[in-house]
């Protein structure tokens, strides 16, 4: 079917929405695809949804093509699922809740590990059902709490979920490695590089799990890679930890007065002109212990300090530290750690700001730190056994030289909190690492038998054996692929896209008034659906050129086709959107030629 603009229900704005920060998100408006409904809520368009159909198309071709099937659920669910595993609270503030006329409690699914696996307990129940792959393409809901870039980060929005479900470790990592492949074709067919990267697995739990980032300057995700070929999340970076360090001949650590040194700055300055190291050199701010005071709301409604040591040259990265400090807690789930306020510190009199030094936990700790004190302790894979400090020693003015790790203090665990910088080494021996923004695409877990387990999904083994199923969870944001799409193949006069998933193939613009040339056009627009070529036609009798042509580059679709002056020589121009190249063509070859530049976008 022949779309025709003078039917078409869209309307090209001339001005970016307010709201729109960057380019996908204004043409998506401005061309007619997406209307903002509230704060991340977006209604599609006809256009729009001729571009979501076909992204949908693509990722059901490659999710049968591993022979998943399609199934769908409800959004709106009871709240009991989602109890057993701990997810309604879990998700804290990131869910719609919402209560019956009978005060049952429900919510808008975030994500449906537990239908799916609920599902399938109801209806297997032998190794002979196994191994299965379901999914579905549907409407998830998360109150975000920075919704923003319009389709990027939405409250609600279209994702493709797929679960795996086997009898044992083997056949998941089977399922997971055809899962993993079948997204690289995905992106690769929707025109976006993707970076498979190493991730930390979040409120799902489980073990292995990748993130699929799409690299951009947009990107909201910062991270890494090595020239070799290693790539993580920064949450995920495992810092290269030095070796412990004989430290039987170090001379014991020394108390000095160091006035007015609060900062690392001032801190090390006063070092050099106090205590100057035996070589010669200079003390710098890796030589220095910096101690930083978090915070934590516990689900018990406590508040928890925890004190961070790290090398003093580096900052603290609260992500690193969310993502990897719940098993140091005894939590499970996602945590929010935020910086220490005053208030917090003066509950707590061994906190001196600007002169915390470790042996907060050491009942005859070097510092002689009362050992009732609740603040638990971590310390930077860095500070290894062995290793020399220059460090807080607890009281206002006064700092600890050659404090050894091991020796004279202890910590209650190790954390990965430090930032990652640009050419630390990658943790695989891969080389330097390069820093990089990107957004994530999708997502493959191993959950494991975690679900399995808590919702009682379990099938008979050939030696009628109770076994409880393992399982993987697969997601990929449908609604964000259109955007980043959007976001990488644009200019400043209006989207281009790739032909995969474009509203249509040709924009067929009938230019001018003369009714030679409509009749021109109405005929080539017929023949080219004919051929099977998707034609979107601007057949509005009314409208100048300019305003045809600037629609046509706003809206985006690859080729344009213009019917006008040049009829009466029998050629019409065909553009590409793409290179900008313009070509008259005559009328007979028309078809053919835009089979030929559609095939070869
Ligand atoms: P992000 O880190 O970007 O918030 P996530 O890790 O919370 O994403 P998953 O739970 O892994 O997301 O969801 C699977 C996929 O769904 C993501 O890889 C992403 O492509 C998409 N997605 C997640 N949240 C949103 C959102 N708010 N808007 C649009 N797409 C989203
Ligand atoms: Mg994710």
């Amino acid at each position: 079917m022949v779309l025709r603009l003078s039917q078409l229900f869209l309307r090209t704005l001339r001005e970016d929405p307010v709201d729109a920060e960057i380019a996908s998100h204004k043409l998506l408006v401005r061309a007619g695809y997406i209307r903002r409904a509230a704060p991340g809520i977006y209604s599609w368009l006809p256009m729009g949804l001729k571009v979501l159909g076909k992204v949908e198309a693509i990722v059901r071709e490659e999710m049968a093509s591993i022979g998943a099937q399609e199934v769908h659920f409800p959004a709106l669910l009871p709240r009991e699922p989602y109890e057993a595993t701990n997810r309604w609270t879990e998700y804290g503030d990131g869910i719609f809740r919402l209560k019956d006329r009978k005060e049952n409690d429900y919510l808008l699914a975030p994500t449906h590990e537990e239908m799916f696996t609920l599902l399938v307990k109801d209806l297997y129940s032998s190794y002979k059902d196994l191994p299965v792959s379901l999914y579905q393409i549907q409407t998830k809901y998360r109150d975000e709490a920075r919704p923003r870039a319009g389709l990027m980060r939405g409250r609600e929005f279209i994702m493709k979920d797929s679960y795996s479900f086997d009898m044992d470790d083997a056949g998941l990592e089977a399922s997971y490695q055809a899962h993993r492949a079948a997204y690289f074709r995905i992106f690769e067919r929707l025109g976006l590089e993707v970076v498979a990267v190493k991730a930390t697995s979040g409120a799902m739990g489980g073990s292995k799990s990748e993130e699929f980032l799409h690299p951009t300057p947009v990107g909201e995700d910062t991270f890494v890679r090595s020239a070799g070929g290693y790539a993580a999340n920064v949450e995920a970076v495992s810092t290269v930890v030095p070796a412990d360090i004989e430290h039987a001949e170090l001379p014991p650590a020394e108390v000095r007065d160091t006035p007015d040194t609060p900062t690392i700055d001032t801190l090390v300055s006063a070092a050099n002109e106090l205590a100057p190291r035996a070589d010669g050199l200079a003390w710098t701010a890796a030589d220095t212990l910096k101690n930083v005071v978090l915070a934590v709301d516990l689900p018990t409604g406590e508040r928890q300090l925890v004190v961070i040591g790290l090398p003093g040259d580096r900052g603290v990265d609260l992500k690193r530290i969310e993502a990897n400090i719940a098993g140091h807690l005894g939590i499970g789930g996602e945590v929010e750690v935020e910086a220490a306020g005053d208030e917090d510190l003066k509950k707590h009199s061994l906190l001196v700001k600007g002169y915390i030094g470790p042996g907060l936990n050491l009942e005859n700790g070097l510092l002689g730190a009362e050992a009732a004190s609740k603040i638990l302790y971590l310390v930077d894979p860095r500070v290894v056994s062995g290793s020399s400090w220059i460090t807080g020693a607890n009281q206002a003015g006064k700092h600890v030289f050659g404090l050894v790790a091991g020796r004279d203090f202890t910590w209650d665990g190790v954390i990965e909190a430090a930032e990652v910088r640009e050419g630390d080494e990658a943790p695989d021996g891969s080389g330097p690492l390069e820093i990089a923004r990107g957004v994530e695409m999708g997502h493959v877990f191993q959950l494991g038998r975690k679900y399995a387990e808590i919702l009682g999904l379990k099938v008979l083994d050939q030696n009628g054996k109770q076994v409880v199923v393992t399982m993987g969870s697969y997601g990929v944001g449908v609604t964000r692929a259109v955007a980043a799409i959007a976001e990488k193949y644009h200019d400043d006069r209006g989207l281009i896209w790739p032909v995969a998933v474009a509203p249509a193939h040709v924009h067929l613009v009938a230019v001018g008034k003369d009714p030679a040339v409509f009749e021109a056009a109405e005929q080539l627009a017929q023949d080219l659906e004919a051929a099977g070529v998707d034609v979107l036609y601007d057949d509005r009798p009314k409208v100048s050129p300019g305003v045809k042509f600037g629609d046509a580059e706003l809206i985006g679709v690859p080729i344009v086709l213009a019917v006008g002056r040049g009829l009466a020589d029998g050629v019409v121009e065909l553009k590409s959107r793409v290179s900008g190249e313009a070509v008259d063509v005559p009328l007979e070859q028309v078809v053919q030629q835009v089979i030929a530049l559609r095939d070869s976008l």
